[in-house]
């Protein structure tokens, strides 16, 4: 449940021992050299933690609401001294936490009992309210998802209450409809655009979840998705102008090509071609309605509208998604080849893949979008502009490269019929429940194998909610 931009607390301390108004009890250091706990400047509902101990061993905390230290932070080495972070904290909410260091003999040494307050969320951040939940299908864990708001985007972190844990503003002017999580698992990665779509300001931004050093990228002409290579080095979509004769027009055309460039790149370095979708899509032409509106940033046609680039590290390879092309196409990321297309109309052959696939009846896909995909699998949330009814829906397919079949073992429609026309998402959980992201209902909805909700965040009408990516550990986001 939500507390609240305005905070609530527990009841359960009345400060009175507050003896400077700070929100924090010092508790001491108790059998530790010394201690100190503060709330983090940059994300207030973290608290920075420095101790230092007569007796090495092993360190860690443990906290709680309602007086009730029920929970623990990972162990840390401790020499000497150590400088760490407690996080997951929920915002506005008065915790309870204790140090300890565990030495080589077995003694644990405690510090004294400390209070603390977290700090308020921003208050233009919208409350989640959780209003189904199946408490058999507990997963714990936290969602990173971002949030686009008419004038900037945020990256946030929600519990399983759909409490804000972490938040982070990438500025005015941006939007921000990826987020992802490091290689290494100590930070976030996120592509960050004109929110006017007018100018290229393309970036990726590294930002640490417990604070400290942001590394910014500069990526030309980028836009929707990129991702971490296993190189360490940056992989975007970036548009694209050609030229085709039509009717005897030069008429220009917007598609995408694969860059990369090493991490921290500035406006001087030049980006390597990794892969040129326009070799093996069919010829530009205006095969819809979104096609026909000309992008103001590259004066060109909306022909691709690309929108997902997902790395599959077991096949070294990746997944690109031309929107308005209505297909899913799988790329050797070594070779800059294709492998197989996903197409709407149900051919998986990329020389198939290479014909119209605007067809009569029932397309596989309909201008699709993706966060997971492999070699064998893509989770698509369908935005289904061009469905009749005009509905968005979710699908699972399983992938078969050599024998080129595919079969959809997972399928939704919102009963209630929504229709979300830009991003929206669907991810995997560790018990095999679906996680779906529907952007301007303001919906994130978990759903079971068989297609039940069990479990949904509801925010305004018109949040948008981005992409979303579940983790179970905030401190190693790169945890299974
Ligand atoms: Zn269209």
């Amino acid at each position: 449940m939500d507390h609240g931009a305005d905070g609530r607390d527990d009841g359960t301390d009345s400060g009175a021992d507050d003896d400077d108004g700070d929100g924090i009890v010092d508790g001491g250091p108790g059998d530790l050299a010394s201690l100190t706990m503060a709330l983090d400047e940059e994300f207030p509902s973290v608290i920075d933690v420095s101790l230092t101990t007569d007796r090495p061993g092993e360190a860690w905390l443990t906290y709680g609401l309602d007086g009730v230290m029920d929970q623990s932070t990972p162990r840390w080495t401790v020499d000497e001294a150590l400088d760490t972070s407690v996080l997951g904290l929920k915002a506005a909410r008065r915790y309870t936490v204790q140090a300890h260091v565990e030495t080589a003999d077995g003694d644990v040494l405690d510090s004294g009992v400390w209070k603390l307050t977290m700090g308020r969320r921003d208050g233009v951040l919208p409350a989640f309210d959780q209003t189904v939940d199946d408490p058999a299908r507990q997963e714990g864990g936290f969602l990173l998802v971002t949030l686009m708001q008419a004038d900037r985007s945020w990256i946030v972190a929600l519990d399983h209450d759909g409490d804000y844990v972490w938040w982070h503003n990438a500025g005015e002017g941006r939007v921000v409809p990826t987020v992802k999580v490091s290689a290494d698992g100590a930070s976030v990665l996120y592509g960050s655009y004109d929110n006017g779509q007018l100018e290229d300001l393309g970036e990726v931004v590294r930002q640490p979840i417990a604070g400290g050093e942001q590394v910014r990228t500069r990526t030309v002409m980028a836009h929707h998705d990129f991702f971490e290579g296993p190189d360490g080095l940056i992989y975007w979509l970036a548009y694209e102008n050609r030229d085709v004769d039509i009717d005897g027009v030069a008429t220009t055309f917007t598609g995408d090509v694969v860059l990369r460039i090493h991490e921290g790149a500035d406006d001087d370095a030049s980006p390597t071609l990794v892969w040129d979708p326009f070799t093996v899509l069919p010829e530009p032409s205006i095969s819809c309605s979104h096609v026909e509106e000309v992008m103001p940033s590259t004066r060109g046609h909306d022909w691709t509208h690309g929108n997902s680039l997902i790395y599959d590290p077991d096949s070294d390879g990746f997944v690109y998604v031309p929107r308005h092309l209505d297909r899913v196409m799988f790329v050797d990321r070594g070779r800059g080849e294709l492998r197989w297309v996903l197409g709407a109309d149900g051919t998986l052959d990329p020389a198939e893949g290479q014909e119209d696939v605007v067809v009569d009846g029932e397309p596989l896909v309909d201008h699709p979008h993706l966060s997971v995909g492999d070699e064998g699998m893509v989770a698509v949330f369908d935005n289904g502009d061009h469905r009749d009814p005009q509905a968005s829906s979710v699908s699972v397919f399983e992938i078969d490269a050599g024998s080129q079949t595919w079969e959809r073992t997972f399928h939704y429609t919102d009963p209630e019929g929504r229709f979300v026309p830009i991003l929206g998402d669907i991810v995997d959980l560790p018990d095999g429940d679906w996680l779906t992201s529907w952007t301007n209902s303001g919906l994130i909805v978990e759903l079971s194998p068989d297609g039940q909700v069990v479990r949904q965040l509801e925010a305004a009408v018109g949040t948008g909610t981005g992409r979303i990516v579940w983790v179970s550990d905030l401190y190693d986001l790169s945890a299974d």
